[in-house]
């Protein structure tokens, strides 16, 4: 017997018709239009939220923020005169992918490197500044990083400048093995030049600056200074649990404990910043 061909056919359901209709009506939601906040789950527009600075105007939570932005932050308006822009990594040991890495890392940050240098006025006291880029491999310390700052604090000692640096990182870059962690020693004995001569450095630690970056730099700051909620250690909680088999305290390597140890001397708003830091900077300010 022959069955007729509509037997298994699903009859037309009327409302999934107009829901495929409706769908095709409506406006085109663009990606990422809309951004759940970390710490209070409200829903957020990315432009509201960009607008006021990164910060979630219900709880006050910071959220990331490109460096490019944070200079624009910061700084006096065309007073930013970037250096070393054209440095890029390469692939020295030939470690697997790593080319492909900094390709996708330059293409998603629109940076050359995970760090900008440069020189800039902050509520008119000149200064130089390097801001690390969360969007490019997670701010890590590779060879380019490390010169970038060392060259960037060589010309603050030469010209007998202060230096304000903003950190975010996840550590030495481990595409670049032993280079990378060289660079602790060289970022740090540029520091300690700029010290010695009697020059100001403040830091301005964000979430989340670990690793071999906090190990260096940004620990070595005459002042230093945190966003609220910042994560800032050198290895990751789970493994010093599991080194020192000991239960870690709530709030562990978050700024404000780190405030209450005395790692860190201030825990700076984002809004408040750019007064602070220039009221630091003009306080500081040498005798010409
Ligand atoms: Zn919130």
């Amino acid at each position: 017997m022959k069955l007729p061909k509509s037997l298994f056919q699903k009859p037309e359901n009327p409302l999934e018709w107009f829901d495929s209709r409706s769908k095709s009506s409506m406006p085109d939601i663009p990606d990422q239009m809309c951004i759940s906040c970390s710490k209070c789950k409200a829903i957020l527009l990315t432009g509201d939220l960009n607008e006021n600075d990164r910060v979630c105007p219900k709880c006050g939570y910071h959220f990331r923020m490109n460096a490019r932005q944070r200079i624009g932050l910061i700084t006096d308006a065309d007073t930013f005169r970037e250096m070393d822009r054209d440095m890029r990594s390469s692939n020295l040991i030939g470690f697997p992918h790593y080319d492909k890495k900094l390709w996708h890392a330059r293409l998603e940050s629109g940076e050359n490197e995970a760090v900008i240098c440069g020189t800039a006025e902050i509520g008119g006291n000149a200064c130089c500044i390097f801001v690390m880029e969360p969007y490019f491999m997670m701010g890590s310390m590779g060879t380019v990083v490390g010169e970038k700052i060392t060259r960037l604090f060589e010309y603050a000692t030469e010209h007998s400048m202060p230096v304000v640096g903003f950190t975010v990182s996840g550590g030495a870059r481990m595409q670049e093995g032993i280079l990378s962690l060289m660079q602790m020693a060289k970022t740090s004995a540029a520091v300690k030049q700029h010290s010695d001569a009697g020059n100001l450095y403040t830091a301005v630690l964000t979430d989340p600056t670990t690793g071999g970056v906090t190990a260096s730099f940004a620990m070595e700051a005459d002042v230093i200074l945190a966003e609220p909620g910042a994560l800032i250690g050198f290895a990751g909680p789970r493994v010093i649990e599991q080194t020192m088999r000991q239960k870690l305290p709530p709030n562990f390597q978050r700024a404000e404990f780190l405030l209450e140890k005395g790692f860190v001397d201030e825990i700076v708003p984002r809004a408040q910043q750019k007064d602070y830091l220039s009221r630091l900077l003009s306080l500081h300010e040498k005798e010409a």
